[in-house]
């Protein structure tokens, strides 16, 4: 299967999305962890990408896109994936969309986590990661909100998406994803 997930920092998409695409025993691709490993490693696609991602601010589309390519390019991929964090724009899911039609390998859901804002902002006042500060907070949010908050419509009108309580725990929140997931493709056990 091939799943984009989408939700805004704070859903619990991470977790989730690990847990399905383990469920599903597909690779899950993350470009946030993907981003951070190439700063780690000091590439030239990290350091260009550190300054945006230390401000909350989406790293440009091309540079998301290259690491992206070059990850869905390897073999452990062809069967299918489970993207987290990517597409973020509309920009990205027309490449995406562009580059599995190359392959005639269309997606087959975008999921998306949905917590009110409220909820949002307590989970993620409490997590502490580096670009958790209640600046960069803000602004992760204003970006989800402006740039990728647009892709659900995107979606919906290709009768993709599927939107998910992100609400409860987190076993009930895999529960409803799981549920869902075998409404649309029944041969999921
Ligand atoms: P995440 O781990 O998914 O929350 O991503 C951490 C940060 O990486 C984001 O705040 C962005 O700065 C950057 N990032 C991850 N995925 C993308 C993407 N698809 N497009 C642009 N920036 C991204």
């Amino acid at each position: 299967m091939r799943i984009v997930f989408i939700g805004p920092p704070g859903a619990g998409k991470g977790t989730q999305a690990i847990r399905l695409a383990g469920e599903l025993a597909i690779p899950h691709l993350s470009t946030g962890e993907l981003l951070r490993a190439a700063c780690h490693q000091g590439t030239d696609v990290g350091l260009a990408a550190a300054e945006s991602m230390d401000a909350g601010r989406l790293v440009p589309d091309a540079l998301v896109q290259q690491i992206l390519v070059a990850r869905l390019q390897e073999a452990d991929c062809h069967g299918g994936f489970l993207l987290d964090g990517f597409p973020r724009t509309v920009a990205q899911a027309q490449a995406l969309d562009d580059l599995l039609s190359e392959g005639d390998i269309p997606l087959n859901m975008a999921i998306e986590l949905r917590v009110a804002q409220q909820e949002l902002l307590s989970r993620l006042a409490v997590r502490g990661r580096d670009d958790d500060q209640t600046s960069v907070i803000a602004e992760r949010l204003r970006q989800y909100d402006n740039l990728t908050h647009p892709l659900l419509d995107y979606y919906e009108k290709r009768n993709l998406l599927r939107t998910i309580d992100g609400h409860g725990s987190p076993d009930d929140v895999f529960d409803r994803i799981m549920a869902t997931v075998r409404a649309a493709e029944p041969h999921v056990d």
